[in-house]
């Protein structure tokens, strides 16, 4: 892997007097290694790979995964949208953007009528929903088959505490269901991990594929089973990554034993997000202060670092207590000692050093000076799309570089941006 330009610290100071702090870094020499292996893991015949394009749907991201064949999986009627400007071609042959969502909202409705987009069903009013609405097309039904889990117990995509897809249980009658609304199942999908470890991955898509092999004889329609998304990233360690060969064999294997149950082609696809962009961005803070509280009786005190990123720019520790990899960049660094990173917001989480049980997990970094600069790594997923304008800052610029060029792709918010929304319209009443 090129050496990352950030741990320069002219390099950085340069960008930083540009754009200002903080801001995102996305390396398209990254992404485009992750997209390719990707690639490599559906490279066979009726394999596709989607873009579970929530976990990033900036448009030079788009357009990058656009121009390597890949498909997209949307959760609204505005993705949709953004997918069609970035260029994806619309309607349902081939699905090449399919909408995956549990509620239709806002325009979700219109946009997969008029766009003749897929749309892919979490529960069997949804059908009902659609008929009225006038669709009239394919849909596809997402299952929760029972099993499988997330990285933390929030984000939990299959089993009985999982609000996604149709139980198990009530496919029988979302079948049933949809024969009767003349709506043709064509697409059978489960997402049942949000980053598990690879293993664990393996064995649900296994368990999948014996549980669809036999749905899809009761489904004369179904031209395509899909394993959903989840393929972990190793947030802690950058140099483990996994061995997806196992995981290749086992899609061409569904591939070919769909196919002969079906007797036809069976398409069979995966929809990764968090595997495709995670690496392929580091939120960029300046350090503006150190302080100390004073340890008392339970041993709580800590030293904290604080800098000008908080959860409003990269939300997963606070929500999550999620683990990102962080690096101190500056000139004259001092000794490696524990400590507790923390940002700008009003908000006494807004911590980056925290466990899954909300503590303060202090990290052994060197010390910085002010106006040195800490990274966050890994923030491609998950990071800009969830940002927010709480405490009214704006969100983050984004900055591509891409073969030794760096261009701006959004800019900072201003203030005229964030009130853009606001007026003062008569609604009701007198
Ligand atoms: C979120 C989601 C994905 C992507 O999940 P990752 O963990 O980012 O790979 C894929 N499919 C569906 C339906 C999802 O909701």
């Amino acid at each position: 892997m090129a050496e990352n330009p950030l741990l320069d610290p002219a390099f950085l100071r340069r960008l930083a007097d540009e754009v200002g702090t903080p801001f995102l870094f996305y390396d398209a020499e990254v992404l485009r290694k992750r997209i390719q292996v990707v690639k490599d893991l559906t490279s066979g015949e009726s394999l596709v790979s989607r873009y579970a394009m929530k976990a990033s749907s900036a448009h030079l991201i788009l357009k990058e995964m656009k121009s390597q064949g890949i498909w997209i999986d949307a959760v609204s009627g505005n993705e949709i949208l953004r997918a069609k400007r970035a260029g994806f071609a619309m309607g349902a042959e081939p699905p090449v953007v399919l909408l995956t969502a549990d509620v239709f909202r806002d325009n979700a409705l219109e946009v997969i009528r008029e766009e003749k987009v897929v749309p892919n069903l979490g529960s069997i009013g949804q059908l009902a929903t659609l008929r009225e609405s006038g669709y009239e097309g394919p849909v596809g039904l997402r299952v929760n088959p029972g099993f499988g889990h997330g990285h933390v117990q929030a984000c939990d995509t299959g089993g009985p505490s999982s609000k996604h897809g149709i139980w198990i249980d009530d496919l029988p009658r979302a079948i049933d269901e949809a024969t009767r609304s003349g709506l043709p199942v064509t697409l059978l999908h489960a997402h049942v991990g949000s980053g598990p470890t690879q293993d664990e991955f393996n064995a649900n898509v296994g368990r999948l594929a014996f549980l669809f092999r036999e749905l899809i004889e009761k489904l004369p329609d179904c031209g395509a089973v899909s394993f959903g998304g989840g393929l972990p990233h190793s947030y802690r360690d950058p140099a483990l990554v996994p061995d997806l060969a196992p995981l290749a064999r086992t899609l061409r294997d569904a591939q070919a034993s769909f196919s002969e149950s079906a007797g036809r082609d069976m398409r069979v696809e995966i929809e990764p997000g968090r595997f495709f962009v995670a690496p392929c961005a580091t939120l960029v803070s300046r350090v503006a202060d150190r302080k100390s509280t004073r340890t008392n009786e339970k041993g709580q005190g800590h030293d904290f670092l604080m800098v000008d990123a908080g959860f409003v720019d990269l939300v997963r520790p606070a929500m999550y207590g999620s683990f990102h990899r962080m690096t101190v960049v500056g000139e004259s660094l001092g000794p490696v000692r524990p400590w507790a990173v923390a940002g700008p917001l009003c908000e006494s989480g807004d911590v980056f050093t925290r466990d899954d049980h909300e503590l303060i997990q202090p990290r052994e970094l060197p010390t910085p000076e002010p106006g040195d600069f800490l990274l966050l790594h890994d923030a491609g997923a998950y990071g800009a799309v969830m940002s927010s304008n709480y405490n009214s800052l704006g969100r983050a610029p984004q900055v591509w570089w891409d073969d030794g060029r760096a261009v701006l792709m959004s800019r900072r918010e201003t203030l005229d941006d964030i009130l853009a929304a606001e007026c003062e319209q008569p609604l009701l009443g007198r």
